[in-house]
């Protein structure tokens, strides 16, 4: 007898390159047989006109606070109900607590509404170590960095994250020097880049030349909040170039034309507004006491000198280059960089999967569905060598999201970030139904995934 059958759905064939139509058996927490499949299960699920895609995997989003934020679930939950079934976290250089401590605490909870993945964060062991986001590292700070993020991957960590633009202190011969101190020819590293919009050329360069001289799989982060202010045309050549000669270099994006951050951060420095060609009614403040309204030049610098930690929502990015981004038949991966405080943020972090379906698969035909599910998917899956995820293939994981191709969409706005999204029929993360008909059944079928490298 079978755990589950999904019945009479459509389900990606990526070597192939074409959706095939046929039932998925599950068992065990694996997929066990599938096509002509039929029998008994305790669960079936009728599927018909639906897509049976693999569990959508987030490779670059923002985990949970459990120092600042208590001990529950608030993002995990908004990315099970957008049909992600893995993601990791520890994004732009800023891990929000300890490993350990991430790790201990989906143990005590006994497990998380997705699978859970954690980079270390770079930034944020530099602010722990005192150094100032405009100061140089000292040659023996460098060195114990080095060694913070060498433990954090001997403990599970997947790999790097750097954040350039929040620490401008940080240099290209800093990176080189954490990096060459990692043994592991293949440990993951992300970037969020130096600088954005006309800062884009030279950041991308800079990522590029790190990446080759490393050797290291290099992901570049969020790649339309760096490039879609004119720079996307350029930015895709120059990476595709790139590609061309060193596959380990990759990049994510999403599918957004606003970018959201902290407005104390070295993003909104003096000069921002002039770069973006933008003004202070492109900012909307998304937590405090000005939540849902847009800036006037005095509420932006009350907040930026009074309640720097704000995060707010930033319109300066162009439609028709985020379509480019998220289509480049090259390289590139859909992830949601979702990041959610004080239970607010950008819709990013609950619409991203479903919008990328809906608006730009669906509606504006900008890529096909089968390249877009590869994007979120498979293109993951590969880069972090998870084998057993990322198909719908037997033997391999039942991390599993049906889906309805006509319905399909995000819900969440800049202002009510906890619209569910539709059309997201059922997911099954490691075996368990986790979500039905867009209503969470199972909250802790997710496990804490450790990184390749643990000792
Ligand atoms: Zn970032």
């Amino acid at each position: 007898m079978y755990d589950i059958l999904i019945k009479g759905g459509m389900y990606p064939d990526f070597e192939a390159n074409r959706m095939v139509k046929g039932n998925v058996a599950v068992a065990g927490g694996k997929i066990v047989a599938l096509g002509e499949v039929d029998g008994e299960a305790k669960k079936v699920i009728d599927a018909s006109g639906r897509v049976v895609s693999p569990g959508f995997i987030d490779i670059h989003m923002h985990e949970e606070s459990f120092i600042n934020e208590g001990k529950e679930y608030v993002i995990s939950e908004m990315m099970l109900q957008m049909g992600v079934t893995t993601c990791m976290g520890g994004n732009c250089g800023s891990a929000r607590q300890s490993l350990q401590m991430f790790q201990d605490v989906v143990e005590e909870l006994g497990g998380a509404p997705t699978n859970y993945m954690m980079q270390a964060g770079y930034n944020s062991a530099r602010t722990a170590m005192g150094i100032g986001r405009y100061d140089a590292a000292s040659q023996e700070q460098i060195a114990e960095l080095a060694e913070q993020m060498k433990a954090d991957i001997d403990n599970g960590a997947w790999g790097i994250s750097f954040g350039l633009e929040y620490d401008p202190g940080i240099t290209f011969e800093e990176v080189m020097q954490v990096l060459n101190a990692q043994p592991q020819e293949d440990l993951f590293v992300s970037m969020h880049y130096r600088d954005d919009s006309t800062g884009a050329p030279d950041a991308i360069s800079e990522m590029i030349r790190i990446a080759n001289e490393s050797g290291k799989k290099f992901q570049i982060s969020h790649l339309s909040s760096c490039s879609a202010m004119g720079q996307m045309a350029d930015a895709l050549k120059e990476i595709n170039e790139a590609v061309a000669k060193n596959p380990k270099l990759d990049y994510d994006t999403y599918p957004y034309n606003a970018f959201s951050t902290g407005i104390g951060t070295a993003v909104f420095d003096d000069g921002c507004f002039e770069k973006w060609g933008k003004s202070y009614e492109n900012i909307l403040m998304t937590s405090g006491k000005y939540k849902n309204q847009f800036c006037t030049k005095e509420m932006f610098e009350e907040i930026r000198r009074d309640d720097p930690k704000q995060y707010v929502v930033a319109f300066v990015m162009n439609e028709d280059e985020i379509a480019d981004a998220i289509a480049n038949p090259s390289c590139g991966m859909v992830a949601s960089d979702g990041i959610v405080r004080e239970k607010s943020g950008h819709p990013r972090a609950a619409g991203t999967f479903p919008r990328v379906l809906g608006k730009y698969v669906r509606e504006d035909k900008v890529i096909s569905l089968i390249d877009a599910l590869r994007k979120m998917t498979l293109a993951p899956a590969k880069r972090l060598e998870l084998s057993d995820k990322g198909r719908i293939a037997v033997g391999c994981d039942a991390d599993i999201t049906v889906f309805n191709p006509d319905t399909i969409m995000d819900g969440a706005t800049f202002d009510s970030l906890y619209i569910k999204p539709v059309g997201i029929d059922a997911v099954i993360v490691n075996g368990t139904l986790a979500l039905e008909d867009s209503e969470i059944v199972n909250d802790r079928a997710g496990v804490f995934i450790p990184g390749p490298f643990v000792k």
